[in-house]
């Protein structure tokens, strides 16, 4: 049975920074606000032992949060939805909690990232909600969205040549706490103008023909950094420069009215190693790495899923273009058994390799 609205304690899984705007859209239900606690090792152990054992790492991760989460009060959960087997995690994870005993209430936001699709849904575990309010919070939390985006963009590609070990780490820091104190678009403004001053100033050493790597793959693994075991500050400490074009603010983008365009675009980028959209992000991860070589970067990161199908299928296609252009990639697997000092050796060797080449080539 429904509860009155101020009676539901709302929450959600992680997503890396997202949980800044996902706050902003959770407070649409005037209601207690209960993010799950921090990731750690035992959200991935709790997810583990009640899912699937072959379903994909990020239905694990998030059926921990939820689980964590309702451990400590929650009893209203949202879930997304996306273009694989995302698209039916929801009902699969609600149907899993409610056989472990949890009593909550379920809301599938399957269908894409439009205030129309999503109003009713909200209204419906708030009927004082109106639309007018509904598009203000949509607004505020696509601008703090954009903020972090380009913030966490400048940080990522800055952090490795950084003279004051910590510092961009700590600016980022301060940065998404006050973020999620913003509560208009003139805060928000404010705040990414003083944070992009402030990580510009502080002071890099880049040396001369240092790495450029860029990391494409699935967006989950790729988004949120306690799935990579960090894969990003990892690359930072070995001097590297990071690129990633994932993100929610790209999503949006290249989503709703423009999807089809962008789709017929990055399949041009893509081929001739695809001629056809893969599902997921399988299609951008090949034509990005393609864009990439060709602006002559020193290689690229493929991070999926174990068992991730669009990025199985990406993974022939990107072997074909490494194959035939001679151009670094790494491609690496994550599920619950993933070594975090399996990978930090990887990463030390694929960093080597790049840095011969790079010699190699005289560049
Ligand atoms: S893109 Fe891959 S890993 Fe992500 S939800 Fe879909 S199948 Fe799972």
């Amino acid at each position: 049975m429904s509860r009155a609205g101020s009676e539901y304690r709302v929450s959600f899984p992680h997503m890396g920074n997202y949980t800044v705007p996902i706050v902003t859209l959770a407070s649409m239900l005037d209601c207690e606000i209960m993010p799950p606690p921090k990731m750690t090792r035992r959200t991935l152990e709790l997810g583990a032992r009640y899912s699937p054992e072959f379903v994909c790492i990020p239905f694990k991760y998030n059926l921990g949060n939820y689980i964590e989460a309702l451990d400590q009060g929650a009893n209203l959960l949202f879930q997304a939805g996306g273009g694989c087997r995302f698209g039916y995690y929801g009902e699969v994870q609600e149907a899993i909690l409610q056989d472990l005993g949890y009593e909550f209430e379920m809301v599938l936001l399957a269908g894409g990232f439009g205030v129309l699709e999503h109003y009713n849904k909200f209204k419906s575990r708030n009927p004082r909600l109106n639309m007018v309010r509904a598009i203000r919070h949509y607004r505020l939390a696509f601008r703090q969205t954009r903020a972090l985006d380009r913030i966490e963009d400048f940080a990522r590609r800055n952090a490795g040549f950084e003279v004051e070990e910590g510092a961009f780490d700590s600016a980022f820091d301060r940065f998404v706490g006050e973020l999620a104190e913003t509560r208009s678009i003139a805060d928000v403004e404010r705040v990414e103008a003083a944070y992009t001053e402030e990580l510009r100033s502080i002071p890099v050493e880049r040396p001369e023909g240092l790495l450029r790597v860029g990391i494409v793959g699935e967006l989950y693994v790729l988004m949120e950094p306690f799935s990579n075991f960090f894969i990003e500050r990892e690359l930072a400490r070995r001097g590297v420069e990071v690129h990633r074009y994932v993100n929610v603010s790209n999503m949006v983008d290249h989503g709703g009215r423009n999807k089809n365009r962008h789709l017929r675009e990055i399949i041009g980028i893509a081929d001739p190693y695809l001629r056809y959209h893969i599902g997921a992000d399988g299609t951008e991860s090949v034509a990005t790495t393609n864009r990439l070589r060709q602006e002559g970067f020193d290689g690229v990161l493929h991070l999926k899923p174990f068992g991730c199908m669009p990025e199985v299928n990406a993974m022939s296609a990107l072997q074909r273009l490494s194959r035939e252009h001679t151009f670094p990639v790494l491609f690496i697997s994550f599920d619950s058994q993933t070594s975090e000092t399996g990978l930090a050796t990887r990463l030390d060797a694929f960093c080597d390799m790049l840095r011969m080449r790079k010699r190699r080539l005289g560049a």
